[in-house]
């Protein structure tokens, strides 16, 4: 039977839940991994990804450990804005799961908001924010020393498993503009009104969910015509090593909606025919904003 933990941080706000885990384990002495066996989060030989895109992980064992309730950790997770849509639009959400968060593969962190409090943001678990609004930086997936991809299962929040500390990596600055997607997705996902106005009142009105949704399946299209290949998959468009470039353009999109659009549609139309997949593409994206009616 589960027990309560004896050291047990209050969670930030805005913190992910698997980052939690990462400060519960360290203070408590024990690894992230052996949490997540203690509160049954393991599906077959790994840890499940606790980002509940697409439904929702018994979190009663974790409960009793942390003594917190499940509302409370579920607020750190992705559950009530995209994994309590999971039966209405599976589609959607599946498309989410796969390419707009995070995977167990890998996270990123901003090395300035570490430096400041050393816990993982949930903002960070979002693959297309590939910056940091507040210090207006680039956020890092690799370990500059090693060069393996931050673990969202790793024993400190702010040390590679090679000890190399996060927080003394080289900071890269950005644009204003190139943090203007990341300011936008922050806002919709902890419900903050700020930047919104930078968007027309169809984009404006638009969920957190749909709006990723819709970056994402405009994501797939920059990144075809960018590199003119006939045939990309999805999962090559979302590499950490690209998305930065694609994540900021296709935000070019949302900027001056409606024309953007127009625009977009009148230059599809000059797609090669050979380059395949675009039709079944194209179908979603209608679909999708006849669905919105915007
Ligand atoms: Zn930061
Ligand atoms: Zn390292």
């Amino acid at each position: 039977m589960s027990e309560v933990l004896l050291r047990r941080p209050i969670p930030y706000p805005d913190e992910s839940l698997r980052g939690y885990l990462i400060r519960l384990a360290q203070v408590n002495h024990t690894s992230p991994r052996k949490l997540y066996k203690l509160s049954s989060l393991f599906a077959g030989v790994d840890p499940k990804s606790l980002i509940m895109t697409t439904g929702k992980a018994d979190l009663s064992k974790l409960c009793i450990l942390t003594n917190l309730d499940e509302q409370r950790l579920l607020d750190l997770t992705f559950f009530n804005q995209l994994g309590k849509y999971a039966h209405e639009e599976v589609e959607v959400l599946r498309h989410i799961s796969s390419f707009g968060t995070c995977s167990m593969a890998f996270c990123q962190v901003c090395p300035l908001c570490l430096l400041e409090q050393p816990y993982h943001r949930k903002l960070w678990e979002i693959r297309s924010v590939t910056t940091c609004p507040i210090h207006h930086c680039r956020l890092i997936s690799q370990c500059p020393e090693c060069q393996r991809f931050i673990s969202p299962i790793r024993r400190f929040v702010t040390y590679c498993k090679c000890m190399f500390d996060y927080r003394k990596c080289k900071i890269t600055k950005v644009p204003e503009f190139e943090t203007k997607l990341a300011i936008i997705l922050n806002e919709k996902l902890f419900n903050k009104k700020g930047l919104r106005t930078l968007l027309s009142d169809e984009i404006q009105g638009l969920s957190f969910r749909h709006f990723l949704y819709l970056h994402i399946l405009f994501c797939y299209y920059f990144y075809q015509i960018s590199t003119s290949k006939v045939k990309v998959h999805y999962s090559e468009v979302f590499k950490p090593i690209h998305l930065h470039e694609t994540a900021i353009e296709t935000f070019h999109m949302f900027t001056d909606w409606p024309n953007s659009f127009y625009n977009f549609v009148n230059r599809y139309r000059k797609v090669p025919k050979n380059f395949k997949g675009m039709g079944k593409w194209m179908n979603s994206v209608c679909y999708f904003i006849k669905l919105l009616s915007i």
